[in-house]
């Protein structure tokens, strides 16, 4: 295979082989930007080298070929003694994975082409700052020296001569670090600094690569998802100068305001700077439409290029560029993140412009996104005491104890606390701490700092840059203006749409897209991201093939529900109507002994589940309610074994409590959810099933008289053999008879026997539901109740699963169940209703592929109702 391309020979589609940056350096290579001339090694390269822990046959050969052509165009030889051409190496998945993997810079210095850099650039200092930079990012990338030596020894360089700022120092101080650098590579890597730029570059090369399984990309993939046998490109570029004084530098762009999604000039700028201090957040940087004032050509040609970026990808780009004495360059473009807000708000703006229609519209945001904007945020009229004022870097409303490194914020948030992670800037080590915390305050760092960039990924407020607090993380205090200090464990409150800090807990209150879901706030009334909300989902509505139903017990939910878009309960737990101060009846069911008093237990409960039933019809009036006979695992009815046991042994039992012993001890079971729950609690305590039908029918009836038009359908739950099943529906055909009433009777489907035997059940069913919580549990043998707390984290850990398959569906065995059992089933009913009703019917995967199977409906919680129409609307798309 080929495994080098030159920027003019790929293009923005070969993400997968070159990398999100390569492949967007040949794209915008193509389209005649200015982009420094380079070359890409592809991630095949990588995933061979990482399997093999060498580099593939032939590559060595294929860079010759490739470095050798960019020596010719470029007219100078890598690491050339009098005029060295010098190399970016640089990372560049198929994902962005914001600073988590490795670039080194101004590879091809040595001892001899430093002075020709001196000479060329006419700039002695900038030369063996440059050097130093190499020795620093080599050793730490490439030879895995802890960075903090070098750090430590520029700040003794600094120190030495009584200056703060490296700009300060000059080209002897240089010099003498470049020294100190060589020492401490020695020292610490046990070698020399590598003088051959041939031997940097291919020792850069494979640390990239290296670096795609260091602990902090794979944390950083497992938690966004990414799948981890990609490998990384590596980009090798020729090098362009943004610190070559103050007519250089470099910046960041986005064509709209990843924040808000509204058009304009954003970005950061820093004079005289190399590429990544603008990423790390290091020194301050200026607004990018200070440009205009500070070199205004290269602004008019920056925004030039910004159109015409955003018009080729018809969407928002965000950008780096470096500006080296007036001459502008492009370092790298892609589809920039955004918020979930800007997500909407964007899409509809490019309907509106005319680049995109709207099912592209719908394709761009994600149910992920709208949850996000379902969060609550603070009340408008809280009275909070502010602090400070920082950047909106991510949205949200966080409150919670402030602490000041990662490991603290990973330390409280496992004892259950909320906490504000705080730092002056972060870097790819706070990723857990990130993780852990409700939100992120740092007092450096624009938008586009690391802070910034992650928590907008993770959906994650943050509120950056507010330059007014200092941070002490040593001392573990801020302290505001003012002289308000805060130390760990104070709370306080953050707000990632406005950027504002406030100290103690401020209240928060709905969303305006909630509010606008509840119908509180008609769509004329929002905002902009009211309507592209409304917009958006009004059109996956139109688009979707499945239904949406909820899983609603109470008829507040149910009404709920209906606000959100549900069209019908596909789920209506009837167990739940049975905890609380009903349990004493259940119990009395279940352990009566003689035909009267299961009898008795039975008419006190019935006109309890009448009532409760009525309520539902009311509220979902004229759609399906199905509604699933009670399937208890028995042991939430019983009191417990072990207290009734000691009880009874040290003498405190009452006579009624020794005998209810007994009973406890005749039912009780190992594994109650493997006992006696669903259908087969029917068929061994006669009547419950009757009971619950009778109770249905009578409610719809009295519904009806009374003008209305109820809709239930009766769902048998936990069947494994369709003789269960038979048996159940004679029985509730029969009751539904005597009232004079029509409901469609049908099973869960949640037990692998009941999928394999589809074919049979639905000869007595006349709608599938399927109840993927315990179809997971049953297929992978798998404790619901049990697995998360105890080992899954190992196992997400391990990347046995990359995400539980009690929360997206596992495609390949509880999916397949799912295919068989509906075609299966189908074969028997051509007109069978297929549904699914466990947890996975609002997770934003599992719809897509419930749409695939060909189910007729999802059900899922209330409050996801929305998200699930907007993925089937995806989905179908
Ligand atoms: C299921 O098993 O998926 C289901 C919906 O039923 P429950 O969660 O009540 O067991
Ligand atoms: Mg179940």
């Amino acid at each position: 295979p080929k495994y080098v391309f030159d920027f003019t020979e790929g293009n923005k589609d070969l993400k997968d082989l070159l990398g999100g940056k390569g492949a967007n350096l040949a794209e915008m290579t193509n389209l005649g930007l200015p982009v420094p001339p380079g070359f890409t090694i592809t991630t095949e390269a990588c995933r061979h080298y990482l399997e093999h822990g060498a580099v593939p046959d032939g590559l060595d050969q294929e860079i010759d070929r490739y470095l050798g052509a960019l020596e010719r165009q470029m007219g100078k030889r890598l690491g050339q003694a009098d005029d060295p051409l010098l190399v970016s190496v640089r990372s560049g998945a198929k994902f962005s994975m914001p600073g988590m993997m490795e670039t080194v810079l101004n590879v091809g210095l040595n001892d001899e082409s430093v002075h020709g850099l001196a000479e060329r650039a006419g700039d002695e200092r900038f030369a063996w700052d440059s050097y130093r930079r190499l020795i620093q990012m080599f050793g730490k990338t490439v030879l895995g020296i802890d960075g903090e030596h070098f750090e430590d020894a520029l700040e003794d360089a600094k120190r030495a001569k009584g200056v703060d700022d490296d700009l300060d120092l000059d080209a002897a101080d240089f010099k003498g670090l470049v020294q100190t650098f060589k020492g401490i590579v020695r020292e610490h890597a046990g070698r020399d600094f590598p003088t051959d730029p041939r031997e940097q570059m291919d020792l850069a090369v494979k640390a990239v690569f290296e670096s795609w399984n260091a602990p902090r990309a794979i944390l950083y993939r497992r938690q966004e998802r990414i799948p981890a046998d990609l490998g990384t490109a590596v980009n090798i570029v020729a090098m362009v100068f943004g610190n070559l004084g103050m007519d250089s530098g470099t910046g960041v762009a986005f064509t709209r305001d990843p924040a808000s999604g509204h058009q304009g000039i954003y970005g950061d700028y820093l004079q005289n700077a190399q590429g990544e201090d603008v990423v790390a957040g290091i020194r301050n940087t200026v607004p990018l439409a200070d440009l205009e004032q500070i070199d205004k050509r290269s602004y008019d040609e920056l925004l030039q290029i910004m159109e015409t970026l955003e018009n080729h990808y018809r969407d928002l780009c965000d950008i780096e560029f470096t500006i080296e004495r007036g001459k502008l360059w492009m370092l790298q473009t892609r589809v920039g993140k955004r918020t979930a807000a800007a997500a909407f708000r964007i899409a509809c703006q490019l309907v509106e412009q005319g680049l995109i229609d709207e099912d592209e519209a719908v394709s761009r945001v994600t149910g992920d996104q709208l949850v996000q904007l379902m969060f609550p945020r603070f009340a408008d009229d809280a009275k909070a005491e502010k602090i400070a004022q920082g950047m909106n870097a991510s949205p949200g409303a966080a409150v919670g104890k402030a602490v000041f490194s990662s490991a603290r914020a990973v330390e409280l948030a496992e004892r259950g606390e909320d906490v504000i992670l705080i730092r002056r800037e972060t870097n790819p080590d706070d990723l857990d701490g990130m993780i852990a915390a409700r939100g992120i305050l740092t007092s450096r760092g624009g938008k586009t700092s690391h802070a910034a960039v992650v928590a907008r990924g993770m959906g994650k407020t943050c509120v950056c840059g507010a330059e007014e607090l200092e941070v002490d993380v040593r001392a573990g205090k801020i302290t505001a203006p003012g002289g308000v200090t805060i130390s760990e464990g104070d709370v306080i409150s953050i707000d990632g749409s406005s950027g504002a800090v406030y100290l103690g807990e401020v209240p928060v209150v709905d969303s305006p897209v909630v509010q606008y879901f509840e119908g509180t706030l008609p769509v004329e009334d929002g905002d902009e991201l009211v309507g592209s909300v409304h917009r958006i989902m009004t059109h996956a509505d139109t688009r979707r093939r499945l239904d949406v139903r909820a899983n609603a017990d109470t008829a507040a939910d149910a009404a709920r529900a209906r606000r959100f878009g549900a069209k019908g309960i596909g789920l209506c737990r009837t167990e739940h109507m049975f905890l609380g101060d009903r349990r004493q009846l259940v119990e009395d069911l279940i352990l009566a002994e003689t035909e009267k008093e299961r009898q008795a237990a039975l008419d006190a409960l019935k006109p309890l589940q009448k009532r409760d039933f009525a309520e539902i019809f009311e509220a979902m009036d004229g759609s399906p309610v199905t509604i699933r006979l009670i399937d208890p695992p028995l042991h939430e009815f019983l009191p417990d074994l072990t207290e009734l046991s000691v009880k009874v042994a040290t003498g405190d039992a009452s006579d009624d409590e020794c005998r209810l012993l007994d009973a406890v001890r005749r039912l009780h079971e190992e594994n109650p959810m493997l006992g006696l729950r669903g259908v087969r609690l029917g068929v061994v305590i006669p009547g419950l099933f009757a009971m619950q039908v009778s109770a249905i029918a009578e409610a719809a009836a009295e519904q009806k008289a009374a003008g209305r038009d109820p809709r239930p359908e009766i769902m048998i739950p936990l069947v494994v053999a369709v003789q269960e099943l038979e048996l159940i529906r004679d029985q509730a055909e029969e009751v539904l008879r005597e009232a004079g009433v029509d409901a469609p009777i049908g099973t869960m489907i949640e037990l692998p026997r009941a999928a394999l035997t589809a074919g049979q059940i639905a000869e007595a069913a006349e709608f599938f539901s399927f109840g993927t919580n315990d179809l997971t549990q049953t297929t992978w043998g798998f404790s619901r109740d049990d697995v998360e707390a105890a080992f899954f984290s190992r196992y997400l850990e391990l990347g046995i699963f990359g995400v539980s398959p009690f929360e997206t569906l596992d495609v390949d065995g509880v999916g397949r169940l799912v295919r068989v059992a509906a075609e299966e089933g189908r074969r028997t009913r051509p007109d069978l209703k297929l549904g699914i009703c466990g947890e996975h019917g609002g997770d934003p995967d599992s719809v897509h592929f419930f749409h695939e199977a060909g189910l007729d409906y999802v059900s899922c919680s209330p409050f996801r109702v929305p998200v699930a129409r907007l993925e089937a609307g995806r989905a179908a798309i």
